[in-house]
């Protein structure tokens, strides 16, 4: 018993060679588009509700059932933190190595593909493809994730990285169902850390998504 619960302690893992090569992309390179970060995270936790909320019309129980349906922002300017959560279907241990630790998406592969035949590495490429997930490292330094499944009696995770090589997973207590992703902003990103700033690239890019998006306790 004690192996076994050593072995679900904390956890260091390599990054997929295909997922490294791209954080390289998106950590190392300057674009003019990068706020496009934004809408990739706010689109996976679309999705993650989506996900939800079919799931509670299919399977007799999901974890915290009462929980709203919702997509909530918070910003902290003097901290340079900006945090993305959501209620959606959030995520277990072996999900998160396979969903954050390397490239089911083909959207990535494509866009690993097509950078690799451009003739001019045209980095706004990523704004077109939209890295997904990834491209929280074109803003951060650091980014954690803390997310619990829907599954009921699964135990929440935190994910941590700074996008080079590896990343550590860790068992967390006291998390409700969903995942909240803490950006710890670049010291040139600030502007992200700022409530304006972000609801103009939530206008502008996430306009039409079908659950309720809130910031300062109001619906934006
Ligand atoms: P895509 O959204 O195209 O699948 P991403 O890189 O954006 O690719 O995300 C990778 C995967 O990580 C998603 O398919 C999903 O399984 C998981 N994921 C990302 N964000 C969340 C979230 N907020 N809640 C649950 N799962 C998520
Ligand atoms: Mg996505």
């Amino acid at each position: 018993m004690a192996a076994e619960a050593d072995a679900k302690q904390q956890q260091t893992l390599e990054f997929q060679a295909e997922v490294k090569q791209l954080l390289n992309i998106v950590i190392n390179s300057l674009y003019t588009d990068r706020e496009i970060f934004l809408r990739e995270l706010v689109s996976n936790a679309a999705d993650a509700l989506e996900k939800l909320r079919y799931r509670t019309i299919t399977d007799k129980e999901v974890a915290d059932p009462d929980l709203p349906l919702e997509i909530t922002i918070e910003v902290n300017e003097q901290d340079k933190t900006l945090t993305i959560s959501d209620t959606g279907i959030g995520m277990t241990r072996d999900e998160l190595v396979e969903n954050l630790g390397t490239i089911a998406r083909s959207g990535s592969r494509a866009f690993l593909q097509q950078l690799a035949e451009a003739e001019q590495k045209d980095l706004n490429l990523i704004g077109q493809f939209g890295v997904g997930f990834y491209s929280a490292f074109m803003v951060a330094r650091r980014v954690q994730v803390l997310t619990r499944s829907f599954v009921p009696g699964e135990e929440g995770c935190q994910w941590v990285s700074d996008g080079v090589g590896s990343y550590t997973i860790d068992q967390t207590r006291g998390l409700s169902r969903g995942t909240k992703i803490i950006l710890e902003l670049k010291d040139d990103a600030g502007e992200f850390a700022s409530p304006d700033a972000i609801k103009r690239i939530i206008k502008r890019y996430s306009n039409f998504v079908p659950f309720p998006i809130i910031m300062g306790g109001e619906k934006i």
